[in-house]
């Protein structure tokens, strides 16, 4: 039996670590093969301890970044890894990319795609990420998109907890229990050195979303990752 796949979108290369690591993590355990797609290593506008160093160059910020952003995926077995280097502040989602993005939701199939949410005053590479990544999974769905091959199917779109939530009209309907695998979300954060100021930040954002995902369940629940779902879910049944 093949996999199953899930496809992660990350507008800068640190993101899919903050937002998304947990998810990550748990389903790689479980034998899921997680592709994650950096569309830029956030060079410019998410490496500033980086830039403090003497000397240094935009080149050598994105080495830097995709070192990180492959330590950090190795931690959490992600199964790809994709620098796909459109630049940062403003990101470039140019035509070329908007397709490779379509031929790779067709290829890879994902049963899930997580990716930014609808908005973010504070960065706006990532609402236009998650336009461009959810109108690329739609047009990945049109039979007349490429009709020589299968169309994709309706994978759920959850969206990733931006920095400040409440300013981002962002709202969690969807609390996953991570404590199975926080040690390994805590070590892909200590992999992000250039952002060292986010790493208690992110701890802490953990903690409440499992306080508040143990006070919503029966369970014993410590660490938690939040999503705001795009679609209805479909279910067999409601208990
Ligand atoms: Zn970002």
């Amino acid at each position: 039996m093949t996999a199953r796949t899930a496809l992660v979108v990350s507008a800068h290369s640190a993101d899919f670590v903050w937002r998304a690591a947990g998810a990550i993590a748990l389903h790689a355990a479980q034998g899921w093969a997680v592709t994650v797609v950096c569309l830029s290593y956030g060079e410019r506008g998410e490496s500033a301890k980086l830039w403090r160093q003497p000397g240094m160059t935009l080149e050598r910020v994105k080495t830097e970044r995709e070192r990180e952003a492959r330590a950090a995926a190795s931690v959490l077995d992600v199964a790809d890894i994709q620098f796909w280097d459109l630049g940062d502040y403003p990101i470039n989602l140019s035509e070329a990319a908007f397709y490779r993005l379509v031929d790779l939701y067709r290829s890879l199939r994902p049963d899930f795609v997580l990716t930014h949410s609808k908005e973010d005053i504070y960065n706006h590479d990532h609402p236009a990420v998650t336009d461009f990544a959810q109108h690329a999974r739609i047009t990945a769905q049109a039979h007349g998109h490429n009709p020589h091959q299968k169309v994709l199917g309706a994978p759920p779109v959850f969206l990733f907890e931006p920095h400040q939530p409440e300013q981002c009209n962002w709202k969690p309907d969807v609390l996953l229990d991570i404590s199975p695998v926080w040690a390994k979300k805590r070590a892909a954060i200590e992999c992000m050195a250039g952002q060292e100021h986010l790493w208690e930040y992110y701890t802490r954002v953990a903690l409440q979303r499992g306080a508040q995902a143990a006070r919503n369940s029966d369970k014993a629940i410590t660490y938690g990752e939040g999503y705001q779902s795009v679609f209805p879910h479909v279910v067999e049944r409601l208990g």
